[in-house]
């Protein structure tokens, strides 16, 4: 579990909402801000993981934490995980966009346009929806900061990724025209680039059960190993953080040196 003396920033009576919140780097992350004194709205369309964490925040951390049941691709759903920060806990400060579906493995011609629609709705269209929603309560407030979550796959390509890989694409380009639009407005706008992290998405991909496939996986990032969710949480710490107060449509790369080959 995540240990709060390793964060300088305080997070103390903040409100926090953080999508994909029941799983992986998003449920770390969450709990990384309770142990900052955060008040989480834990955001996820998993009941079960999503009410787990926010029991783990309740019980573990110096935070509250609310769960709320959560679609990214549903309007009606955003706008209520939004109202449950100002009802609950009177406004908002800081926007983890993470919730995320991995890809299919197929080329770019023979991927279903189904596929195609499910993850881009997902992965891209799903942090522009919860932007949409947030940034007007972030500007009604005294500002804030969001943190979307990108890739390397962001950054480059991959064969076989059309649609993770453009949607990533997507979130990079989006995290920059956000900052723009609201620069002055006191509300940064920020990304971050993951490797390859330790978390139900790359079970469900097959790769940590598969010994060959997790040992190239490994291979491909020069520190020979996978990234852990506790480290991507550090960064979107920091970037939430006023200790990153110069830093708005920065797309963080936390990859272990994939991306420097
Ligand atoms: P994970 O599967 O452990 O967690 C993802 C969470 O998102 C799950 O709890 C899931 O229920 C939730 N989710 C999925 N669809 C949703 C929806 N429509 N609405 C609300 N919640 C939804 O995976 P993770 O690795 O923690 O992934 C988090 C983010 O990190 C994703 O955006 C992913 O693309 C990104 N990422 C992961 C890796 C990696 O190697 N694991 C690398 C780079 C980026």
């Amino acid at each position: 579990m995540f240990n709060c003396m390793t964060h300088h920033s305080s997070f103390d009576g903040k409100t926090v909402v953080v999508t994909g919140a029941g799983s992986g780097i998003g449920r770390e992350t969450a709990i990384a801000f309770g142990n900052g004194g955060a008040n989480v709205v834990v955001a996820d369309v998993d009941v079960e993981g999503g009410e787990e964490t926010a029991a783990t925040i309740t019980e573990e951390t110096e935070g509250h934490a609310t769960f709320a049941e959560v679609d990214v691709t549903v309007d009606a759903d955003v706008e209520r995980m939004v109202e449950t920060a100002t009802a609950e806990y009177g406004g908002l400060d800081v926007a983890f966009n993470n919730a995320g579906v991995g890809g299919t493995f197929d080329a770019t011609e023979e991927i279903t346009e189904e596929d195609w629609q499910r993850i881009i709705d997902v992965n891209l269209t799903g942090v522009w929806r919860c932007m949409r929603t947030e940034i007007p309560v972030l500007l009604e407030g005294d500002g804030g900061a969001i943190v979307n979550t990108a890739s390397i796959l962001g950054k480059a390509g991959e064969a076989g990724t059309p649609a993770y890989t453009a949607a990533k694409h997507g979130v990079v380009g989006l995290t920059k025209v956000a900052a723009l639009d609201h620069a002055t407005d006191g509300i940064r706008v920020n990304a971050v680039c993951p490797g390859y992290i330790e978390t139900q998405m790359l079970d469900d991909a097959g790769v940590t059960k598969d010994e060959e496939l997790l040992e190239q996986t490994k291979e491909l990032h020069p520190m020979k190993r996978l990234g852990t969710a506790e480290e991507i949480a550090d960064a979107v710490l920091w970037l939430a953080s006023e200790q990153a107060s110069f830093a708005t449509g920065e797309t963080l790369v936390i990859d272990g040196g994939y991306l420097s080959r």
